[in-house]
């Protein structure tokens, strides 16, 4: 069972990096286990300043191959490496995964102490991790690239009085969540029997780099928390969109007509001085903006 979800904004600008803002990465960590979705070239320095240790980071999904999305790879693959990790290292990246990340990999007198296990995903899906799943959808972008969404599974909330009156062991309730009944005392126990209803999983989505695309739509539907990228204004819209990017007011819409309950702004580009007119643009379409902050910390609450 998943009781906590936090994110860890790591970097929240686009294209290159300023002293202002580094290259996208969002963490997420689930209970002890962390994920990241993109590792921009200065992700292992601001997970340092973060309060999520890197040790703990078990799986990364990468969007796609421009870099500003994982030119921090190698570099955090190999601090890892000198931390002593010998635990295996997923990576999750579109067509063409497994050659980037291997060439990168054999540069210079690279040596792990631990295993990399790079899959590639096509076209869209879900890979089911136990408590929650991470879905994949092809983003609208100038290159292969994938948009995805970690969604915490449907969780059986239980009535103490029916477990108490029944008298079900506790060692049994999680049994019972996931296959669904057990014997109890020569009876059998469904989850009706005890159940007080669903408690909705939390699901956090996360758009990388992508236009504007109603088919994505699915993809990000019903999110507690939509991480979309906005790279420009109105002022510059068609070079956003020619470029593959998203405005301000892409996002606030792609919020809106997913059902998202919180849209939160990432990848800036750099161009901006002052990203005021982008959140606004957004904030006109849908009320519940925050714009991402360098090392923002937020947790994702059940109620949320
Ligand atoms: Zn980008
Ligand atoms: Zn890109």
């Amino acid at each position: 069972m998943i009781s906590s979800i936090r994110l860890y904004f790591l970097g929240t600008g686009g294209s290159w990096p300023t002293p202002q803002r580094n290259t996208l990465s969002v963490g997420v960590r689930i209970n002890d286990e962390a994920i990241l979705f993109d590792c921009g070239e200065t992700a292992q320095t601001s997970l340092m300043k973060s309060s999520l240790s890197l040790m703990r980071i078990k799986k990364i999904f990468i969007t796609h191959f421009h870099g500003d999305h994982f030119l921090g790879l190698p570099g955090l693959i190999q601090t890892m490496s000198f931390y002593g990790r010998t635990e295996p290292l997923e990576i999750y990246g579109p067509i063409g995964a497994s050659t980037v990340l291997g060439n990168l990999l054999s540069i210079g007198y690279y040596s792990l102490n631990f295993e990399m296990r790079i899959e590639e995903l096509k076209g869209s899906g879900s890979i089911d991790f136990g408590d929650y799943s991470v879905a994949y959808a092809k983003a609208s972008h100038t290159i292969p690239a994938l948009c995805y969404a970690l969604t915490e599974k449907d969780y059986a909330k239980l009535e103490e009085s029916k477990i108490k009156e029944l008298k079900v062991p506790r060692n049994l309730l999680e049994k019972i969540r996931k296959e669904g009944s057990a014997r109890v005392n020569g009876k059998t126990i469904n989850i009706e029997d005890i159940s007080a209803g669903i408690r909705r999983g939390r699901k956090i989505s996360y758009s990388g780099d992508t236009r504007r695309d109603e088919s994505l739509l699915d993809l990000f539907k019903n999110s507690t928390v939509l991480i979309h990228e906005s790279t420009g204004d109105k002022t510059n819209q068609s070079k956003v969109i020619s470029y593959g990017h998203s405005t301000g007011k892409d996002a606030g819409i792609q919020a809106r007509d997913s059902n998202t309950k919180k849209l939160i702004l990432v990848h800036f580009s750099p161009r901006y001085n002052d990203i005021k007119p982008i959140v606004d643009e957004a904030k006109s379409i849908f009320p519940n903006v925050t714009a991402a902050e360098e090392l923002m910390e937020m947790e994702v609450n059940i109620n949320d």
